[in-house]
């Protein structure tokens, strides 16, 4: 792999200060099989006269290179740039050169499906990777038109950004596109399946592998419906209509975030086109994802940060508009008792990482900071924090705001400055006060109810001392003479930036059951009830009929536990008594998913075993009770598979026997048995080839590649690990599911030895894996369950090591910083 050097802020802000890009028109050639792809670039762009500049370029063998009809020397390329000098007013580079697919999900990356042999490509030059395709000016604020032409197998498809102008014989020509950043240049490619409609004048299309095509084609119209009505509820809230032409969805196999929101040619990952049986959550997930990438067709693509440091302006926009549309438009309508239960979980414990920082910083240094806040922060604490700002300048100044934003800088970019202008003048308000303590500052407050008097006392960490204003509800919950559980009132609060804010309202009402801190979940803070509350928690809660409600209460109680101030033992007790009647599948999900990982971190060898037995008969109790072939069958039926030590049950549904009612035990979940048995050591190779004859596809070879690695025998963890640290033919994904199989509590005493390695090791795996794939891998492979002293001391020897990487830095302090609480609550 090529070292290329992160594009800096300062060289981005001088390059924008005398570069003005009009268009790249490019060609790629990528008839021939092999590693390479041929390139050929036209760009077209404005300087200032005798300056100098350079293009991000990574080309293999460059074989024609002219500025303005003069030759340029082969020796201008160098370290991933190519360097131009004595540039005139108006100038054109046109240049010719080989290039290299990737399989790391970034640059043209180049996957074959096991299923049929047959080949994709997707494009993907965020946040750096632009050279790696055609050279360019990589940098937000350095917009242009893109002129894309494609010379492929005559059996293939391609689809871009731009609309399709011909198409013949394997040439596939497309129209210009209005004014994108390069990150957002976008191409697909392959004999793909095509579904097509149309919406409101736009041209629809839904994009996935040929081996796929039967599941898209009984998915399309959910796809479809979730689009249209997206569309028209943005359409209701935006003044500037969809503004990129058609609205291509396709579905990319190894693609390394959730979806990416290219105008006009949206990529998801193709585990979203569902082969087995999912729970109505995933959908829910899915039309969520659906909504996030359009709300950046308007917050990102029409209108674009200058540079990294307002990432926030992308991010935190899709989630918080992604997460409201989708409730308020499709049949997901609880999308933000998600957001409550899940994304802000996220959020919270990023920004209580050591590495965290505020929501807008004041800079980003480089591309590599840039993207390592790609985090929780960016997107969920973001949200929240715009979910705040809506309750305190209220729904109509927001979106007028907005509109206003869009309008002033449409096919443009712009600022924090900007768009709290805009925002302030639909207003009315100075907001500059709320987006210092709120955007700019790091770290999370706590807010605490105590009672007679009634007030809420607000805390900060030590070393980031800010106290926010916070708008709230407080919930009063009373029991019934019938058993059931009403919302007797919810008082709006307006917190004070201050330790103590009295809540005479709160006095004032007759005492009540449980008093929910922060119902209607409108701030972000952690919450901690009054005594009295928390310990009617376990009664009450089960009986909330506001699902909204009973997820702030849950995770409240699961933050508890991580932060050491309750025991793990006191959350399995709350999980079987609460959980079997729990009716919400995404808070049955994520409760069964956070407990495990904290019992499995939290306590003891000694105490796990037995811990985990109640985490499985509490899935077990849901399991029988709940509707046959439903979603809280299925999301129980998986907690129960991953927590259970019955092997012999566990391997009856596999063989047919004694499989609940309506439970389809179809591909994926026959890999999920397989996977825990492998794990029991009640199953090993020879079932994992068997399985994988069965399922030869792409998602079959990640579970076998997941299944291998979970084996406990000294030759297969040796051989896993080998792959995770050094096989660069291993792709993006199959290097992931390798890692994030490796390390179970089961097999604590065989894996020992790859404690030390992980320190040892890791910083050379970062120099041979791209940047987002060695992220992810670093993040897997960390021996999080090894919790004790020696694991810290081997983070601490790392970290002192000045020439680290500072990706990996950012991976080890953080996991580290776990560790630490996990080890404080445990002994
Ligand atoms: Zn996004």
């Amino acid at each position: 792999m090529m070292v290329v050097m992160p594009l800096t802020r300062s060289e981005a802000t001088a390059r924008a200060a005398i570069i003005d890009v009009h268009s790249y028109e490019v060609h790629l050639d990528v008839t021939a099989a092999g590693e390479t792809f041929g390139s050929r670039a036209v760009v077209r762009f404005g300087a200032r006269p005798g300056s100098s500049t350079f293009l991000e370029f990574e080309p293999v063998v460059v074989s024609s290179m002219t500025l303005n009809g003069s030759p340029v020397p082969s020796l201008s390329v160098s370290g991933g740039r190519l360097t131009l000098a004595d540039l005139a007013e108006e100038n054109e580079l046109v240049v010719e050169a080989t290039m290299r697919y990737s399989n790391d999900g970034e640059g043209l990356h180049r996957y074959t499906d096991p299923a049929d042999g047959n080949v994709y490509l997707y494009q993907h030059l965020f946040i750096n990777n632009g050279g790696r395709v055609l050279p360019c000016f990589d940098q937000p604020d350095l917009k242009a038109s893109w002129q894309v032409s494609v010379s492929a197998p005559a059996d293939w498809k391609v689809a871009t950004n731009g609309e399709l102008v011909s198409s013949s014989a394997g040439e596939w020509r497309f129209a210009a596109t209005k004014p994108i950043s390069t990150y957002l240049a976008s191409l697909f490619a392959g004999p793909f399946h095509a579904v097509t409609d149309s919406h409101d004048g736009i041209p629809l299309a839904l994009y996935v592998r040929a081996a796929l095509a039967e599941h898209l084609d009984r998915q399309a119209e959910e796809l479809f419906t979730i689009t249209k009505q997206c569309l028209d509820r943005y359409h209701e809230m935006f003044e500037i209509r969809y503004p990129f032409g058609h609205y291509q969805q396709a579905f990319a196999p190894e693609f390394n975030f959730g979806a990416m929101e290219y105008p006009g040619l949206v990529v998801f990952r193709d585990e979203m086109i569902y082969r087995s049986a999912v729970t109505d959550s995933q959908r829910e997930s899915r039309a969520n994802v659906i909504a996030h990438e359009m709300a950046h067709m308007w917050f990102g693509d029409l209108v674009t940060m200058a540079w990294w440091d307002d990432l926030w302006l992308n991010e935190s926009f899709a989630e918080y508009l992604g997460t409201r549309v989708a409730g308020e438009a499709t049949r997901f309508t609880g999308t933000w008792t998600t957001f409550a239960m899940q994304r802000k979980a996220w959020g919270l414990r990023a920004d209580q990482h050591p590495s965290t920082h505020p929501v807008a910083p004041v800079e980003v240094r480089d591309t590599e900071q840039a993207l390592l806040n790609f985090d929780g922060i960016s997107y969920a604490k973001g949200a929240a924090t715009l979910k705040q700002l809506v309750a305190f300048v209220g729904d109509e100044a927001f979106l007028a705001g907005l509109n206003e934003h869009f309008t002033a800088h449409a096919y443009g970019n712009a600022t924090l400055a900007d768009l709290l202008g805009a925002l302030a003048k639909a207003s009315g308000r100075d907001l500059s006060g709320w987006a210092e303590v709120w955007l700019r500052r790091a770290q999370v407050n706590t807010l605490r109810l105590e009672l007679s008097p009634a007030r809420v006392e607000q805390t900060a960490p030590a070393d980031y001392p800010t106290l926010r204003p916070h708008k709230i509800g407080i919930g009063l919950y009373d029991r019934g003479a019938d058993g059931t559980v009403v919302r007797r009132s919810l008082l709006p609060v307006e917190v004070e930036a201050a330790a103590v804010t009295a809540v005479p309202a709160l006095d004032a009402e007759p005492a009540a059951d449980l008093v929910v801190l922060n119902d209607g979940d409108l701030t972000y803070a952690k919450i901690r009830l009054d005594d009295a509350s928390t310990a009617a928690v376990s009664t009450v809660l089960p009986l909330i009929s506001d699902s909204l409600a009973r997820a702030v209460l849950w995770a409240a109680t699961l933050d508890a536990v991580v932060d050491g101030e309750r025991p793990v033992a006191e959350l399995v007790t709350l999980v079987l008594t609460a959980l079997p009647v729990e009716s919400e599948v995404v808070i049955v999900e994520d409760v069964l998913r956070a407990t495990r990982s904290l019992v499995d971190r939290y306590s003891t060898p000694e105490t796990r075993p037995a811990a985990l037995e109640l985490v499985a008969q509490a899935a077990d109790r849901l399991l029988a009770v709940s509707e046959p072939g439903g979603s809280r069958q299925l999301a129980a039926a998986r907690g129960l598979i991953g927590a259970t030590n019955q092997s012999g049950r566990l391997r009856g549904w596999l063989d047919g026997e004694g499989v609940p009612d309506g439970l389809a035990i179809d591909a994926d979940l026959r890999w999920l048995i397989l996977y825990r048995l492998v794990v029991l050591d009640a199953a090993g190779t020879a079932e994992i080839d068997e399985e994988f004859a069965r399922d030869r596809s792409a998602t079959g070879a990640q579970w076998a590649a997941r299944c291998r690695a979970a084996v406990p025998t000294p030759d297969a963890k040796a051989a896993a690990w080998q792959a995770i640290v050094s096989d660069v033919s291993l792709s993006n994904r199959l290097v992931e599911m390798t890692a994030s199989g490796f390390w179970h509590p089961e097999q604590l005493d065989l894996l020992a030895p790859y404690v030390p390695r992980y320190f040892a090791e890791m910083p050379a795996m970062m120099r041979v894996r791209g940047g987002m794939s060695a992220e992810r891998t670093a993040g897997y492979a960390y021996p999080e369950l090894a919790v004790g002293a020696e694991t810290r001391r081997l983070a601490a020897e790392l970290l002192s090591r000045e020439d680290l990487d500072p990706i990996l830095r950012r991976v080890v302090q953080d996991a580290d910083d776990d560790m630490r609480r996990a080890v404080e609550a445990r002994f």
